[in-house]
């Protein structure tokens, strides 16, 4: 059980809203089970009061903190220094104080990369379609251009987003072409990608019927992965499933985000077990809780 002293050290998480976040079940689960003093809190800071959130990490003297929505791309600019990876992402989500310095990372694109990898795909000389142009499509399109892709398609419902993320890619990646999620355009490169990155909020719960694209297009042995996780299944992995593809859900770019965040913090390597384990139980308890019939 959870004890707070005088002692305990403070990790905190900065968003708008959080009350939704598994963060805090994972991150103090994590520090329970490897016995350190720390504890992790979600905080609801609106944007007009992100510095002085941050200026109290320093005067509270917290370990550090993950950033999450809206705030990933507002908080680069109250930093005292910056991670090039996250500099080049343009998007921190976790920041550590060190003696009132704060520097900021992003997790996110070593998440992504690491539990796809662990899943069983190099994206080195693959082909790969990231759907979505935000935060996360940002973290994704960064780690598969970094991971050596031979072609990178960044679809959005939105043109002019794409090809602000496809323009800020330049250099790092054989060319990248922005295009619109429309049949005639997008199509033609799902047809012939390795790897499908939904990056989308298309399919997550409450709009657990909505997909990004339709499975028609995809075909069987493609790599398709969806960083949403809750539900851990969604609609887009069901059918690409059972056209024959490989599916990945975003539970792990969660966990590993999650874990890299731990290290940076604590220096220790995180118990991802514990990490998986309570995510999942979390995830299938909010969706056990909507079916069961209600009361009165
Ligand atoms: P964001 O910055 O708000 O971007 C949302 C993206 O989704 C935009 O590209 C938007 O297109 C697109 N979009 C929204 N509704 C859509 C719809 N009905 N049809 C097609 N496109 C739609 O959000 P984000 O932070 O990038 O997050 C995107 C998703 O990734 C969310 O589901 C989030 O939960 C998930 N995520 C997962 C992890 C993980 O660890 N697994 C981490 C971060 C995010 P427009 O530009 O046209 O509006």
């Amino acid at each position: 059980m959870l004890q707070v002293k005088a002692s305990t050290g403070l990790v905190a998480l900065l968003g708008y809203p959080v009350e939704h976040s598994l963060s805090p079940l994972m991150q103090n689960a994590a520090f329970a089970a490897t016995g350190l003093d720390l504890v992790y809190l979600a905080f609801a800071v609106t944007p007009s009061g992100l510095p002085a959130a941050l200026a109290g990490l320093k005067a509270l003297g917290f370990r550090g903190a993950n950033i999450t929505v809206p705030h990933k791309e507002a908080v680069i600019k109250y930093l005292d220094a910056i991670d090039p990876a996250a500099a080049r992402i343009g998007a921190v989500n976790t920041i550590v104080n060190n003696d009132g310095r704060l520097t900021g990372y992003n997790t996110d694109a070593s998440g992504f990369l690491r539990s796809l990898q662990e899943a069983g795909f190099n994206p080195a000389g693959k082909k790969a379609v990231i759907l979505g142009a935000g935060g996360a499509a940002r973290a994704v399109a960064f780690a598969v251009a970094g991971a050596g892709c031979a072609g990178l398609t960044i679809a959005n419902r939105t043109l002019e987003r794409a090809g602000h993320l496809a323009a800020a890619l330049a250099g790092l990646s054989p060319p990248v072409k922005a295009c619109t999620l429309e049949e005639e355009e997008l199509r033609p490169r799902v047809e012939e990608a390795d790897l499908v990155v939904n990056a989308t909020s298309a399919g997550m719960a409450p709009m657990e019927g909505a997909v990004p694209l339709p499975a028609a297009w995809l075909n069987a042995g493609q790599w398709v992965y969806d960083l949403v996780y809750n539900p851990l299944e969604t609609k887009l992995l069901r059918e690409a499933r059972q056209r024959g593809c490989r599916v990945i859900s975003g539970l792990g770019m969660l966990l590993y985000q999650g874990a890299a965040a731990f290290t940076l913090w604590t220096g220790k390597a995180a118990p991802v077990e514990v990490m998986g384990e309570v995510l999942r139980k979390a995830i299938q308890d909010s969706h056990a809780a909507k079916s069961a019939p209600s009361e009165g």
